[in-house]
């Protein structure tokens, strides 16, 4: 039995008993036994307490638990115009955090590789870590990449092509490092870390300056065919659309982005920050025009999410950014219209929730980096 299985046991189901173990993993108590000194001795686990008193007769019964900081990972987000790193534990969670801006029209790729060397470099510093203790960089890009992991092929709203973030990480840092697509990377940490039990398949929905779609079947992320991208942001919509930045008419992303929003809110002549916010507050408040706004990035949300719900069958859909701090009234709104639109039987099944992970991105990235280096 490979070590790594008992390591993802532990990851999933927290600290537990040999005979737990044993069980869990349909194995021999004696094969989990000597897999768990294996992994003493290289104190990636340890010993922790037992049975809380009352729960069961007899001896109290030793737990193995990972140790969480006895390696560490980098997880990187490169967005619109921000790149977000963290340094995150064998749990993906962020010990320490750090951004930098940039500016997006006129910022050349290899410039923006150079200044995410050097954070990177700083932070494992300002944290006390040694390179020997970090397995790797996980980045999260913002678009395709290729079947290896180790270049961005295309990010339609940056305008770069084929950056090579694995050849100049590894370059620079000396740290091995793995690319994957953004939203299917925060997908990966949303299905690890978000605290979803029975979520799977889960479809996660990134909304911000674009539209994009992770999805996780059978604990994996989905990443067959050529490049294994979910594009929901382009899916037509609208008959009426704009022309989107990937050059067709009416895609998702025209209609539900945060610009999109901003630039109605401005319209009706609020200020525009926040706009997802503040258009659920106004309409909350009685204000028709910001309702009627709200009812069609709802409408259209929710047609965009049907079609993935009939494609899918996904149990769970979470939806990150901008609907990260959204109020609740206006998911089980979400949730209610992609029930009216998809198939019977399947709508039974989906469940709306939204991401609960700060600095998702970054987790994402960790998560990422952490499948790749550690678990599989
Ligand atoms: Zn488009």
């Amino acid at each position: 039995m490979p070590l790594r299985s008992v390591l993802r046991a532990l990851r999933d189901h927290g600290p537990q008993p040999r005979i737990e173990l044993a069980r869990r993993l349909s194995v021999s108590p004696t094969t989990v036994t000597k897999v768990v000194a294996r992994l003493l001795d290289r104190g990636v686990v340890t010993e922790t307490g037992v049975d809380a008193p009352g729960l069961r007769l007899g001896r109290p019964r030793v737990h193995v638990a990972l140790v969480p900081t006895a390696a560490y990972v980098i997880g990187v987000q490169v967005g619109v115009g921000v790149v977000r790193l963290g340094l995150c534990d064998l749990l993906g969670q962020p010990r320490r955090t750090t951004r930098f801006d940039f500016d997006v029209a006129g910022t050349d790729a290899t410039v923006v590789l150079g200044r995410l060397a050097a954070r990177l470099g700083k932070l494992m510093a300002e944290a006390g870590v040694t390179r020997e203790e970090v397995l790797g960089v996980g980045v999260a890009a913002p678009g395709p990449v290729d079947p290896h992991r180790r270049r961005n092929l295309l990010s339609v709203n940056l305008g770069w092509r084929d950056v090579a973030f694995s050849d100049h990480l590894e370059h620079t840092l000396g740290l091995p490092t793995v690319v994957d697509h953004n939203v299917r990377a925060m997908a990966v940490g949303e299905a690890r870390h978000g605290g979803h039990p029975d979520a799977d398949p889960l479809l996660y929905v990134y909304v911000r300056t674009g539209v994009g779609a992770g999805v996780v079947i059978d604990g994996k992320p989905f990443r067959s065919g050529g490049y294994g991208v979910a594009e929901l942001g382009h899916l037509r919509v609208s008959d009426s659309g704009r022309i989107c930045a990937c050059g067709a008419e009416g895609c998702l992303e025209t209609v539900v982005s945060e610009p999109r929003l901003a630039e109605r809110l401005a319209a009706l002549g609020n200020p525009a920050d926040a706009p997802l916010r503040r258009l659920a507050g106004l309409a909350a408040a009685g204000d028709l025009g910001a309702e009627a706004v709200v009812e069609d990035l709802v409408e259209h949300l929710a047609m965009g999410l049907a079609f993935a719900v009939n494609l899918l069958n996904p149990r769970l859909i979470v939806l990150g950014g901008m609907f990260e701090d959204a109020p609740a009234a206006l998911i089980t709104r979400v949730e209610e219209a992609v029930r009216r639109k998809a198939f019977p039987v399947l709508r039974d099944v989906v469940r709306v929730g939204r991401s609960t992970l700060r600095d998702g991105g970054v987790i994402g990235g960790a998560t990422v980096a952490l499948d790749h280096f550690f678990y599989t």
